[in-house]
């Protein structure tokens, strides 16, 4: 069961916590080889509240293998209550939930610089596999996690059933619906953006953030304490493997590239973003992969379901352009064409139309975080457009979409969130020409709390559906979206809860869309 492959070391060659995979003899002799000196604690320290209070996780799944994730935070609103020394983590992977039958184990060191974090990229798991893992530190036991690995590259995969979310503001509401999806019947969950956010204390809602707007290092990471100290996140979390991205609020209401809200110095809201970014990294279940160097961090990634699913994982903050015709909801300007504004940043758009190019997966599905659909607001004569999404970078929409009309990748889905609302979008190649061609499909998902309640408001998707014929749903409540994919067709349900400012609401499926295979646009059910 412990065999290396070769070629193991390649991607994470600089990874020692690789080195510790792995049980016998020889791990302690391996580990006190590796870490030298005072680098490796030699015994755990008395813990005088749960080190787990950040609950667990895993994410980023592979055909052989996923990421575990945990926290030590025995005083998680005040700095983590850690020693500023390295703590020796054992992890564990077990074939069934009581955790008897161990197929892999190791050791790995939880930092102080990565806040006492672990990222544990276990490998030499079986394919479309359900697994369970535990941590542990001298007599702590953390709570047993349940994860899931992909199938195997290019195998035949008759169905594959996600969740995806986003906008999970902690005073805004309850995280009822992450309630109820912890008990769906998922393989993955996909969340794209806004885990947390970075506002300061507003009283009179239904819950109230931990301290005043967040800057530093310190302060981002007890807010994410704050937000994994809901017990409905840690328990969905714990059941599914997660792929995340994240959005604007992880940092700073509507940033670009490293130009903030309040026109700080870039070089300034660069020592923000690496604060930002860390913080982000110490508390998702990434890949090595995405460990921030200074303010950069490595989020898109591809995954891919065996021969039914490929996932484009997008970051439409960290590369992009200043918003062309600066911010808000307001007419367009002449620069929101200029072709040199951009979301992805070059790069990230080339590396995502190659990998469309290439990928033999029967379900193409960009996870990213912005409204793509033209969506119009109209007020008196004017057309409005929320400038932050693509609707404000015209010419950057018109590539993508106008490679997808050429090309011609297999069912392009759009996935997105951010807006806080339903919707279901057919992607035009002219949005202004209701009978041209409809070149994929945009399923957008509402928030799991900001906004608070929400509502289903006849009248207003009536308004919205009539200003733009190319959509097809909208709805005001809060929830998030399941995904059943088969090779003959997607079908996502819009799950909803009545309220969010009491916890306890139970769930419905307001509406359903499904997806025909080589027909993009989604129909009612
Ligand atoms: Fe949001
Ligand atoms: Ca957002």
């Amino acid at each position: 069961m412990n065999e290396r492959k070769p070629g193991l070391f390649r991607s994470s060659g600089h990874d020692r916590r690789e080195f510790l995979a792995g049980a016998g003899a020889s791990l302690l002799w391996v580990a006190t080889r590796r870490f030298p000196h005072s680098a490796m604690a030699a015994a755990a320290p008395k813990f005088l509240a749960d080190p787990y209070s950040l609950g667990v996780a895993s994410g980023d799944p592979a055909p052989d293998g996923v990421v575990l994730w945990t926290r030590l935070a025995p005083e998680p609103l005040a700095g983590g209550g850690m020693p500023p020394h390295n703590i020796l983590v054992e992890w564990r992977v077990a074939a069934d939930d009581r955790m008897r039958r161990i197929v892999k184990r190791g050791r790995v060191a939880a930092r102080p610089e990565l806040a006492h974090s672990v990222h544990v990229e276990v490998r030499g798991l079986d394919p479309s596999r359900w697994y369970w893992y535990q941590f542990r530190v001298g007599p702590n036991l953390s709570p047993v996690g349940r994860t899931r690995t992909a199938p195997a590259e290019g195998s035949r995969l008759d169905k594959l059933i996600f969740a995806f979310a986003s906008c999970q503001h902690y005073e805004d509401g309850y995280y009822t619906a992450y309630r109820h999806m912890a008990r769906e019947n998922l393989d993955l969950v996909v969340f794209l953006g806004d885990y947390i956010y970075e506002g300061g204390i507003r009283k009179g809602r239904p819950r109230e953030h931990n301290s005043a707007e967040v800057v530093t290092l310190d302060d981002y990471r007890n807010r994410y304490a704050l937000y994994k100290s809901d017990p409905d996140l840690r328990q969905a979390h714990a059941a599914f493997p997660w792929v995340v991205t994240s959005d604007d609020h992880e940092v700073d209401n509507n940033y670009a590239g490293a130009i903030d809200q309040d026109g700080s110095p870039p070089a300034n809201f660069l020592l923000r973003r690496a604060a930002a970014y860390q913080a982000y990294y110490e508390h998702m279940p990434l890949r090595v992969l995405s460990m921030p160097r200074g303010p950069d961090l490595r989020l898109y990634r591809r995954l891919t379901y065996g021969s039914l699913a490929e996932f484009s994982v997008l970051d439409t903050r960290q590369y992009r352009t200043d918003q062309p015709c600066g911010d808000g909801h307001k007419e367009r300007c002449p620069e929101a064409f200029d072709p040199r504004a951009t979301l992805l940043g070059p790069e990230q758009e080339r590396w995502l139309l190659r990998g469309l190019d290439q990928s033999r997966a029967r379900w193409n599905i960009l996870a990213q975080q912005l409204m793509m659909s033209q969506t119009i607001e109209v007020a008196g004569d004017a057309k409005k457009y929320g400038m932050d999404n693509w609707n404000g970078y015209v010419a950057a929409r018109a590539r993508l979409l106008g490679f997808v009309q050429k090309r011609q990748p297999s069912n392009p889905v759009v996935l997105t969130g951010d807006i806080h609302s339903n919707w279901v979008c057919d992607l035009k190649a002219n949005f202004d020409a209701p009978e041209s061609e409809t070149i994929a499909t945009e399923f957008v998902g509402t928030s799991i709390s900001s906004g608070g309640d929400g509502n289903n408001n006849p009248a207003e998707a009536n308004r919205r559906l009539a200003a733009n014929p190319h959509v097809r749903f909208f709805n005001g409540q809060r929830g998030y979206v399941r995904c059943t994919l088969l090779p003959k067709s997607w079908l996502s349900d819009y799950r909803v809860v009545e309220t969010v400012s009491r916890p306890g609401a139970p769930i419905i499926t307001r509406a359903s869309f499904i997806v025909e295979n080589g027909t993009p646009g989604a129909h009612v059910v």
